[in-house]
């Protein structure tokens, strides 16, 4: 495995593979990688003949009162995961190469990004749109992989791929649970016991909500409220936002008449935790 830190030396790689007819699959993460990750990489690994991943704890993604001083970071260990999972490069570039001196260019968008994740966090997705535009410059990738557990981010990704024509795949992996259902994040480590045990409490609700829409539940206000009384239940999870979304548009419904998206968003001690379950009436059928 190649380990690169620079962009110059990252687009020679990846235009020396794509000229000898090689594709190239990107698959961004913020490090400190568990089994989630793994699932992108190796779903990377059967698409593309030159696996990348980059490795870079996004500054511009973070408000000023969020976790970016604190965001895990396990190098090595990634380094040894990303190795095991037979990854081609790791992408490693510190923040001042990709954020030079007086950088002050930024993709935004805004339909969808005022709300859910963007309303709750301010910039965010300016951030993440900016800084996965400057990966895909980097790295050129045929395609690129990301979890359906970030799913608006997933959704706003799409689009800026869509409307700004850049000529990368978007590949979605459903999101990887630990055994009682809790999604894996990189977050989790900050839980303590007792709050890891009341985490749950997010995956309940959405199954909850799953279950009513599959007995015929259609009224987004009982589903919501369904979910609520599964958070409110738990005494340390203070709820950020439950919203249904269409799948398509990524906009709040009241009725489910086509495929949606229930979300949830919740704080843990401290500890900031979403989800997000689909709701499709044709899933699951023979
Ligand atoms: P992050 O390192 O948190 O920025 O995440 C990097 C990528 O991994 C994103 O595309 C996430 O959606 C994806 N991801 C994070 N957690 C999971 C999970 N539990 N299952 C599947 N994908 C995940």
């Amino acid at each position: 495995m190649k380990v690169i830190n620079t962009i110059d030396t990252m687009q020679s790689c990846s235009r020396e593979a794509l000229s000898g007819g090689r594709t190239v699959a990107l698959v961004p993460t913020m490090g400190c990688l568990h089994e989630g990750h793994l699932a992108l990489i190796r779903r990377a690994r059967e698409e593309a003949e030159l696996v990348v991943v980059s490795l870079f704890v996004n500054p511009t993604q973070f408000g000023p009162d969020e976790d970016f001083a604190r965001y895990p970071r396990a190098g090595d260990r990634d380094r040894a995961l990303c190795e095991q999972e037979q990854v081609d490069v790791l992408f490693e570039p510190g923040t001042d190469e990709m954020y030079a001196p007086h950088h002050s260019v930024y993709i935004d968008e805004s339909g969808v990004t005022p709300l859910l994740e963007g309303q709750s966090r301010p910039g965010h997705f300016r951030g993440v749109m900016t800084v996965v535009a400057k990966l895909f410059h980097a790295t050129q990738p045929t395609l690129a992989v990301f979890g359906e557990k970030d799913a608006q981010q997933l959704w706003v990704i799409r689009k800026m791929v869509r409307d700004l024509n850049m000529p990368v795949n978007i590949i979605s992996v459903p999101t990887v649970r630990e055994s009682d259902g809790l999604a894996l994040s990189s977050r989790n480590a900050y839980l303590i016991p007792e709050h890891r045990a009341q985490a749950v409490c997010l995956s309940e609700a959405l199954q909850q909500a799953e279950e009513r829409f599959r007995a015929g539940e259609r009224n987004v206000y009982v589903l919501r409220k369904a979910m609520m009384d599964v958070v409110e239940s738990h005494p340390d999870v203070e709820m950020d936002y439950i919203e249904i979304v269409d799948e398509a548009r990524f906009v709040p419904v009241t009725t489910v008449l086509r495929p949606a998206r229930a979300l949830i968003a919740a704080r843990i001690g401290g500890t900031r935790l979403i989800d997000n379950r689909l709701l499709n009436e044709a899933a699951g059928r023979p």
